[in-house]
């Protein structure tokens, strides 16, 4: 069992559940991986993978499109996926889930359906100096294209963002806030329930991106009263080329579909084209069946396991790894922020993160090195990137003690 300090009955069993994912028991350079980049993706439990492998050998079809037993069979799995996704984030209804290849099509898809129609000549989109390329480049590309200009919230030195300043930036020319709930880089939780109000207060119609949030704390799309949220399936133990928004109904109704092609049709003549109803207006083409349902399974898994009980866990793992990287005057945790998701960006002296990142390595260790896709803020910060660990509910403080001895060695090496 794991411990939670104050609070046992948020305790697990770590070992039952680290054998749910078959790669955890892996070795890498001889020694038993320890994977610290949970924040670029999620290790997938033998549940998701059997789901997959489920669906090809059993039920592999075309759904919405027949009406043999198959088609049947995986047209209800593949809507059963939809509806699980719909109760894990609160949606009031599965016409306001929309399936994409991930969080990034899913941020593309409101730039290009409600930017075109909604962003003109002189309007302005509210985003931070924490978001990832994928809540920046769309918005920067459509303000070009409509000649609208990209106002950029700064954040406070520790990595958060000053709810005065962000409402100073909101103008009467703001059309759009995109904001992230987890920043991936600093792990900042943006009090996104207070940032979306004040938005609306402004007649601003609000994104989050929630790729970092969905594994870690418990999504409510109507409690936050956000107009869009934007995910990725394979952060929250889900499979790769799946993921989704959720979008007001009524907004979603009056976009035009992103892209053409079957599914998404009504009717069809040589001169006209009438669109389906939601989601499937703005779902062209075969979607990712498998993949939804590999979703679905890991929204399963992960709610059988209750998010309070991961949340807890995390949040030890983040306080026990503080404490052991603050000991050491040597590193240097880049962000601080009061709420703070279960990842440390770092830097261990003046070492470059890539030479870090490559001796640890070779410790059997996984952590990311670089920008983490948000390169304006290594600029603004001055630093070429960070090494960072990301942490999930399977991880151990005995694998964190070994990060510590990893970093030793780098010290040594470099230093
Ligand atoms: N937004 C944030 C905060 C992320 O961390 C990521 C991925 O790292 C994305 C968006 C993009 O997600 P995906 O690459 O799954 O589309």
């Amino acid at each position: 069992m794991n411990s939670i300090p104050g609070n046992p009955d948020l305790s697990f069993d770590l070992e039952k559940i680290r054998a749910d994912f078959p790669i955890l028991s892996r070795k890498v350079h001889n020694k038993p991986l320890v994977y610290f980049d949970n924040a670029a993706t999620t290790q997938k439990p033998q549940v998701v993978i059997d789901t997959l492998v489920e669906y090809y050998s059993g039920m592999n079809s075309n759904v919405h499109r027949g009406v043999h037993y198959l088609s049947v069979e995986a047209t209800s799995a593949f809507e059963g996926a939809r509806e699980k996704v719909r109760a894990f984030v609160n949606a009031s209804s599965t016409e306001e889930i929309i399936f994409t290849r991930g969080c990034t099509e899913a941020i593309n898809l409101i730039a290009n359906s409600w930017g075109g129609d909604n962003i003109n000549s002189g309007d302005e989109i509210l985003i931070s100096a924490i978001e990832h390329h994928s809540n920046l480049v769309p918005w920067q590309m459509l303000c070009e294209v409509r000649h609208a200009k990209l106002i950029v919230c700064p954040v406070l030195a520790d990595g958060s963002i000053d709810l005065e300043v962000l409402a100073g930036l909101m103008s009467s020319k703001t059309r759009l806030l995109a904001i992230t709930h987890i920043s991936n880089t600093l792990g900042t939780i943006n009090p996104v329930k207070e940032i979306t109000k004040l938005a609306h207060e402004k007649g601003i119609v609000v994104l989050i991106d929630g790729a970092q949030a969905m594994s870690h704390l418990k999504v409510n799309v109507r409690d936050i009263g956000c107009d869009f949220y934007t995910f990725s399936a394979h952060k929250v133990y889900g499979p790769m080329g799946i993921g989704g928004l959720y979008g007001k109904k009524d907004i979603l109704t009056a976009m035009r579909p992103y892209q053409g092609g079957g599914e998404m049709i009504k009717n069809v003549t040589f001169e006209k084209t009438t669109f389906n109803d939601l989601p499937y207006k703005f779902e062209a083409g075969t979607p990712n069946v498998s993949g939804a349902l590999g979703f679905g399974a890991a929204l399963d898994y992960i709610s059988r396991i209750g998010l309070d009980r991961i949340s807890a866990w995390e949040n030890e793992l983040l306080r026990y790894a503080t404490e052991r990287f603050s000991a050491d005057p040597l590193i240097k945790i880049i962000g601080n922020a009061p709420q703070k998701s279960s990842l440390i960006s770092f830097l261990i002296g003046n070492i470059h993160p890539y030479d870090a990142g490559t001796i640890i390595d070779q410790f059997g260790i996984a952590v990311r090195t670089g920008t983490h896709c948000t390169q304006p803020l290594m600029n603004s910060l001055g630093i070429p990137g960070t090494i960072r660990a990301s942490f999930a509910f399977y991880n151990t403080k005995e694998e964190i003690d070994r990060l510590m001895e990893a970093i030793v060695k780098v010290e040594e090496l470099f230093l």
